[in-house]
């Protein structure tokens, strides 16, 4: 596998506070990567930070298995890390114009790009007329021009309309298709779990877990149960060695899976042992769930 970037110990401080804390992860070709985390938590900081325009307090970073210089290396990346900026009486494809020129970037590219943002048709029309969510794309066209081989973008939807930000997703989702690595920053769980398949989940600066956004939410799920003879429900669960913790809630017992077993199961086991079970239901934790434990037990 390609590595495109790779983060070891990144650290910042500004001045007593501690934005991004011994960050490390890798950043493998053809992935789409999501930095998810609470606002705050240092995701635009490490953006920054591999595009140059922060400074680092320590650790380190290299693009392209630091075969060449930071300098040469961003010219093979396309940012968008703040809100799109155009001249606002030039069209669409004058504004592409202006930024081929000062990339040295054929013209030839701008038809293609404004057709993968949806802008085509409206590639005539001053940028003071679009919308945020048509400027955002805008952003896109523009920082995919030099075909670039990542794209990174910050909070790509933010301050979008439902209908902006479905079609941001479905552009981002289309770009990583076609074979360009993405890395977006996003504070929406909901946008890391349908746009990306990787994913680095920080709060304050500080890695909690990274990897497949699939194995983020991997859970056996949990059994809710009722019987009449609790004490003994607890006890043959307890024994159980598919179960990993018990816990009562409003009379009900809640008892987490350590590995994958069936209602039909556990309902034959405690049977078998003489419980008749009054309530039994599988449940799985909602992702949103598996966030909050995620970023609040560490
Ligand atoms: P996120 O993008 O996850 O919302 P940031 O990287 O913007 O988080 O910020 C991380 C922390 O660093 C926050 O506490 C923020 O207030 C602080 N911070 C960010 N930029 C600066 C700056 N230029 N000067 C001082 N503190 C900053
Ligand atoms: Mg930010």
């Amino acid at each position: 596998m390609e590595t495109i970037l790779s983060i070891r110990n990144l650290d910042k401080k500004y001045g007593k506070v501690h934005a991004v804390n011994n960050l490390s992860f890798d950043i493998q070709k053809g992935n789409v990567y999501g930095i998810l985390g609470p606002n705050g938590s240092g995701k635009s900081t490490t953006l920054g930070i591999i595009l140059n325009v922060v400074n680092k307090t320590s650790g380190n970073f290299s693009w392209f298995d630091g075969a060449i210089s930071t300098h040469e290396a961003l010219k093979k990346v396309g940012a968008i890390i703040e809100r799109p900026n155009f001249y606002p009486y030039m069209s669409a494809t004058q504004n592409l114009q202006l930024i081929c020129k000062i990339k040295g970037v054929s013209y030839d590219k701008i038809e293609e790009k404004l057709k993968i943002v949806n802008l085509y048709d409206r590639r005539n029309s001053k940028f003071k007329t679009y919308s945020l969510g048509m400027k955002q794309r805008l952003a896109i066209a523009s920082a995919l021009l030099n075909d670039p081989e990542i794209l990174i973008l910050d909070e790509p939807t933010n301050g979008l309309d439902p209908q902006g930000i479905h079609e941001i997703r479905q552009i981002i989702k289309g770009i990583a298709k076609n074979g360009t690595t993405i890395l977006l920053a996003s504070h929406l769980l909901d946008e890391v779990e349908k746009v990306c398949s990787h994913v680095v989940v920080i709060r304050k600066g500080i890695k909690l877990y990274s990897g497949r956004v699939d194995e983020m939410t991997a859970s056996n799920g949990y059994f809710e149960l009722q019987a009449n003879d609790t004490k003994t429900l607890v006890q043959l669960l307890e024994k159980h060695a598919s179960i990993e913790t018990i816990k009562e809630e409003n009379g009900v017992l809640i008892a987490s899976l350590a590995s994958e077993l069936s209602s039909t199961e556990i309902n034959k086991y405690l049977f078998d042992n003489g419980v008749l079970l009054s309530h039994l239901v599988k449940r799985k934790p909602s992702l949103e769930q598996q966030f909050l434990d995620l970023t609040n037990n560490q």
